[in-house]
């Protein structure tokens, strides 16, 4: 669109910022960017977009220097506004809909909040996918900010409804990304020089449910094995991990295709509270697969997301989900504290049975002990093991003392002996563990 990269927001001319929702913690992070943004570039036209702007676009066009207002369900529109602002443009409302009491606009006209032009519909009306693609977002070497492990969106949108959950009505219906764009994406990012890409979703074990005809992510999986050199799987609901899916690790002999590296919500190791929660599997569900996975991958690095505080959480649950945390071979865990949205089943049960952010606090601050203790044993037992990693941009600071930073496939960083630029596929021979990282050198 003709528009080039800035430094950063306080030298942009348009701010475009991509907000999320998932929290209310989410929501106040986005407000304050907001803020500092126009109070440092009072001059900057800020567009907005994502989750925030689709779930609340009034709360957003209310804030001083929102220039434009565009939901998900407009999102593909966003680099032409952002093209009109920066040449100055002004978005004339239309007449007919200022003060139209339903914030829905129709085609690419805008309704008027405020001081805002806003964009937006039902996310259940669209069934496009926006995403951005790794060749271009990936930066490769030094010399450019871009991620030197990008992610390959296929999956937006979701069709379950976790009684917490404010994705499904930002986001809209579960939808793919098609078989040879995918093909296509991979094998741009690996011509631009691309060593690891992360295949990421909304609800990634969903991908090719939606294609005529039909297909599956293990399809998917062993289809772009071919054309990366490394893929790493971003999380996957626990009933989407298939013996297939998981005899794709095992039939990768030199591990260094498919990293060995399990995602897989939790949200609470209690019965009881992940029926309310409204999920699909019950604790013992989530063990037969982790057990699986185990046996699969040995070294596997293993995550979980747990929310803490749900509604109705009682000491009693919470110990019954602490044990059940406990006895799984997981290595690191994605903490939240509960928040209720708006609109959520969870928004109404949190007014009868809320968990005060005391104990909320309490449980978060067991739970991160626990991991620590789970995640260091997992670290000791790679010492004197050699795992293929690729390397990382290194901070200055450790740069200037002769090291380079590393991400094996199980997901550890570690610091390696010498200089070396990113994006470097090598072996690393693990000599030590190192606060919560590794220290180790190259293998031959
Ligand atoms: S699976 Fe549940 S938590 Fe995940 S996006 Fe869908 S509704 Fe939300």
């Amino acid at each position: 669109m003709g528009l080039r990269q800035s430094d950063g927001p306080a030298q942009a001319s348009v701010v475009v910022v991509n907000t999320c929702s998932v929290t209310a913690q989410a929501d106040r992070t986005a407000r304050a960017f907001l803020r500092r943004v126009q109070r440092e570039n009072p001059s900057a036209r800020i567009v907005v977009t994502g989750c925030y702007a689709q779930r609340a676009p009034a709360e957003i066009a209310a804030l001083p220097g929102v220039h434009a207002v565009v939901g998900n369900s407009h999102k593909a529109l966003v680099p032409r506004l952002a093209a009109e602002a920066a040449a100055g443009a002004a978005f004339v409302p239309l007449e007919s809909l200022i003060g139209a009491p339903a914030a829905v606009s129709s085609g690419q006209a805008p309704v008027w909040l405020g001081q805002a032009p806003v964009w937006i519909d039902d996310a259940f009306a669209h069934s496009w996918l926006s995403r951005a693609e790794p060749a271009a977002a990936f930066g490769g070497g030094m010399e450019t900010s871009g991620p030197t492990r990008p992610t390959l969106k296929v999956q937006d949108g979701c069709g379950n409804r976790c009684s917490f959950c404010v994705i499904p009505t930002t986001r809209g219906p579960s939808r793919s990304l098609p078989f040879d764009q995918c093909l296509r994406s991979a094998a741009d990012f690996a011509a631009a020089g691309g060593t690891e890409l992360v295949l990421s979703g909304i609800n990634l074990g969903r991908w090719g449910r939606d294609l005529a005809p039909q297909r599956s992510l293990e399809e998917l999986t062993a289809a772009l094995l071919k054309e990366v050199s490394r893929l790493r799987l971003s999380s996957i609901e626990p009933m989407d991990w298939t013996p297939e899916l998981l005899s794709l690790f095992q039939r990768e002999p030199s591990l260094r295709g498919l990293a060995r590296h399990a995602h897989l919500p939790l949200q609470s190791g209690s019965d009881a509270i992940l029926r309310a929660m409204h999920r699909r599997y019950r604790p013992w569900h989530y063990a037969e697969k982790l057990r699986a996975i185990r046996l699969h991958m040995p070294e596997a690095a293993i995550g979980a997301d747990v929310m803490v505080g749900f509604p109705g959480e009682t000491d009693a649950l919470f110990e019954e989900s602490y044990a059940f945390i406990q006895a799984q071979p997981l290595t690191y865990l994605h903490l939240f504290p509960f928040s209720a949205r708006p609109g959520t089943a969870g928004w109404e049960m949190a007014k009868g049975h809320p968990v005060s952010p005391h104990d909320i606090g309490l449980r978060m601050a067991r739970l991160r002990v626990l991991i620590a203790g789970k995640n260091l044993a997992f670290r000791k037992s790679l010492v004197g093991r050699k795992l293929p990693a690729i390397t990382l941009r290194t901070p200055e600071a450790e740069r200037r003392q002769g090291f380079t930073r590393a991400l094996t496939d199980n997901f550890v960083q570690v610091r390696l002996e010498g200089n070396l630029p990113a994006n470097q596929s090598l072996w690393t021979s693990i000599t030590s563990v190192r606060n919560d990282a590794l220290d180790g050198v190259i293998a031959a």
